[in-house]
């Protein structure tokens, strides 16, 4: 049988396959190569006496450390210009990683009820991913949401208080309803660990809900080669080889064709204020990875 590991906790592997979710031991080979299932695998079930145990990992499409999350298709930023404010660097710098792994990036702002959020709407339409607004107060948006994940497993994630959970619980009916047993699997007591668990919201979509912008495998970032960096920018390929100087960076240079188009408003500013920085923190580590050899 086949199936899709929905939630991993204390030695078992729950998979959902056809329409059930067994509980499952993986076989021990998986321990000894050091290749463990993880949330998100699409594997094979045998099933005896009640028991499942997993057989096989099918080949995975790519895999997280932080959370530990495979087969991702797309990450949902989630954003909101009411209180907590998002900074666009943060959700920039998820592009980038995002990019870097070949995943689609869908925004969403939400909390629109509060805020209209026009400055992070224009960002991200002239930006050019595909952009749900929201609240998940009202549910205004969320259809739209809900057709850009279709049929895709997607991780959202945001900084704490965004509304990660609240979205959640409108997009998983299932959720929706047992409102105790959400405030125990959302509620998450923030001090014990975080155990990462996909939702099925029907239509072959799932979603899982992450901890926050800081903690999505941080370290992959860190280490982009400063000259990748404008690769990662996908609002920037345009602009791209028109540059006076062939290594151009794109932060002052002259006849930059990055700089022009940031100045005749095709590339959105606070994208080329995040690349900037970005830009700045890969020289820092470079400068600091010298230093210690
Ligand atoms: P998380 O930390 O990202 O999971 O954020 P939560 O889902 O826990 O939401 C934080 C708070 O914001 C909660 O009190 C929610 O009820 C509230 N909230 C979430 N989305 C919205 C929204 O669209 N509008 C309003 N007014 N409040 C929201
Ligand atoms: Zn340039």
């Amino acid at each position: 049988m086949n199936g899709i590991i929905i939630k991993a906790l204390s030695g078992f592997y729950y998979v959902a396959a056809e329409d059930r979710v067994i509980a499952c031991r993986a076989r021990g080979k998986f321990r000894l190569s050091g290749d463990s299932p993880l949330v998100g695998d699409r594997v094979t079930v045998s099933e005896s006496e009640g028991q499942g145990v997993v057989e096989q990992i099918l080949p995975r499409k790519n895999a997280f450390v932080r959370p530990a999350v495979a087969n991702l298709d797309a990450i949902v930023l989630v954003a909101s210009a009411a209180i907590p404010v998002t900074d666009p660097f943060l959700v920039d710098r998820m592009t980038v990683l995002a990019c870097r792994r070949g995943i689609e990036c869908i925004i969403c702002i939400n909390k629109t009820d509060l805020d209209p959020a026009e400055e992070l709407r224009r960002i991200y339409t002239n930006t050019g991913f595909p952009l749900a607004v929201v609240s998940a107060e009202t549910g205004e948006g969320m259809e739209e949401l809900r057709a850009l994940i279709r049929g895709k497993t997607v991780a959202l994630t945001g900084n704490s208080g965004v509304g990660k959970s609240a979205l959640l619980r409108r997009l998983c009916p299932e959720l929706e309803l047992a409102t105790g047993e959400v405030s125990q699997k959302l509620g998450r007591g923030r001090h014990t660990t975080r155990h990462i668990e996909l939702f099925a919201l029907g239509d072959r979509t799932y979603a899982a809900d992450t901890p926050g912008f800081s903690s999505f495998d941080t370290d992959q970032t860190e280490h982009i080669p400063k000259q990748d960096l404008e690769q990662l920018f996908p609002d920037f390929s345009p602009y791209l080889g028109h540059c006076r100087f062939p290594d151009c960076a794109h932060r002052n240079e002259p006849d930059c064709g990055v700089l022009e188009a940031v100045r005749a408003g095709k590339i959105e500013a606070s994208r080329h204020r995040s690349y900037v920085r970005l830009y700045a923190q890969a020289e820092q580590i470079k400068a600091w990875e010298l230093k210690k050899e």
